[in-house]
């Protein structure tokens, strides 16, 4: 198994806390990942939201854990290279070269997996939206016994949205909008946002402390690919909104190591079909509820999602499973008296 990575991988990762499903914590855990070194494991069941307008209300939710990303990352790394059969190479910077070291492996009817996230590099066609939504976040460490409170806060913006959340010992703090924006602007729009949303901000440090990120791509963007298997954000990376991202792409690299033979492949992008319509159509109905949805930004993302949302193979239902290690599609994994 050939792995072609960037050498000091770990410069790119994203300086922030995430929020993943508790089950995702399981799937680690089973993949031989220690939580510990990435989490302060405490499950969230509700948060605090500002979305439709009016005051923020507590919303019940399905249990997540926060998980710094950095950590997590080099904790998933490391688990990678222990792998026996693993042979590392350096990944070239042009995207022909790249091309010339896979090319001969498709040829010899290998699998070749592009799991480059929002770079797609291998992708045929990549879609996005036309004016892309930025999250710029910030990362702020407690401080000797201090520590913060963790819970995951959002609020519309009339351009965006505004988010925290955090560990015990991290706290991240996210405006998203359709300006990539300096730095000097995003922290005047920072101190703006906390005038106007107190609750939002309470306990968060002032603006000179955190280290801040670059801004992301935070929109929903999609691709197509000939001749590799996309795994994760290269295929659909979903809108940040979601917070469904490593969730999603953990469960579908366990159906892309499933792939063996051009049956398969077929299984698979059509599950991947099925995931995308399964997201847009979700995502549309969450900015459909937003207070500011009238406002020019909203607008046309939303706009441009509903054009995007195809009809969905069969009814929306999921239509590929995994069965042990095997792809089949949902019929064929129902047992018989259910189909
Ligand atoms: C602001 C923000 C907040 C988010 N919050 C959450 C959240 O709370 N919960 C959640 O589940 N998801 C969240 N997400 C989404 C989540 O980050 C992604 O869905 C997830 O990282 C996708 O994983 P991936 O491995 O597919 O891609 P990535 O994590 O992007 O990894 C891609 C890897 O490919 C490497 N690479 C790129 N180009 C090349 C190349 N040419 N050659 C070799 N290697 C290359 C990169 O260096 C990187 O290591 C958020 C995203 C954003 C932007």
């Amino acid at each position: 198994m050939l792995l072609i990575a960037r050498a000091g991988f770990a410069r790119n990762i994203p300086a922030r806390v995430d929020s993943v499903p508790v089950v995702t914590i399981a799937a680690l855990i089973e993949l031989g990942v220690d939580p510990r070194t990435f989490s302060d494991l405490r499950v969230h069941d509700s948060r605090l939201v500002s979305w439709s307008g009016g005051a923020p209300a507590t919303i019940a939710s399905p249990g997540t854990v926060h998980v710094e990303r950095g950590a997590l990352e080099a904790a998933l790394f490391a688990r990678v290279l222990r792998h026996p059969r693993l042979t590392l190479a350096p990944a070239p910077r042009s995207r022909a070269v790249l091309r010339s070291m896979v090319d001969p492996h498709v040829r010899r009817g290998g699998v070749v997996l592009d799991a480059t996230g929002r770079a797609s590099v291998l992708a045929a066609q990549r879609v996005t939206a036309p004016s892309p939504w930025y999250a710029r976040t910030s990362l702020w460490r407690a401080q000797q016994s201090h520590s913060f409170e963790p819970g995951f806060r959002i609020a519309t913006l009339a351009d965006g949205y505004c988010y925290r959340l955090g560990t015990r010992d991290c706290l991240t703090l996210g405006i998203v909008t359709s300006e990539r924006g300096q730095h000097s602007r995003h922290a005047d729009r920072s101190d703006a946002c906390r005038v106007a949303l107190p609750w939002l901000y309470d306990g968060v440090p002032p603006w000179e402390a955190p280290s801040t990120d670059r801004a992301h791509v935070a929109s929903v963007q999609w691709a197509t690919h000939a001749g590799a298997i996309a795994v994760g954000d290269a295929g659909l990376a979903r809108d940040a909104l979601s917070s469904q991202g490593l969730a999603c792409t953990i469960s579908e690299a366990r159906y892309a190591v499933a792939v063996e033979s051009r049956g398969d492949a077929a299984l698979y992008e059509a599950r991947a079909q099925e995931q995308r319509g399964s997201h847009l159509r979700s995502l549309h109905s969450m900015l459909s509820e937003s207070h500011h949805v009238t406002e020019t930004r909203w607008q046309s993302y939303r706009t441009f999602i509903a054009r995007a949302i195809e009809a969905p193979p069969g009814n929306g239902e999921p239509v590929v499973a995994l069965r042990g290690r095997r792809l089949v599609t949902v019929a064929d994994a129902m047992p018989l008296g259910h189909q």
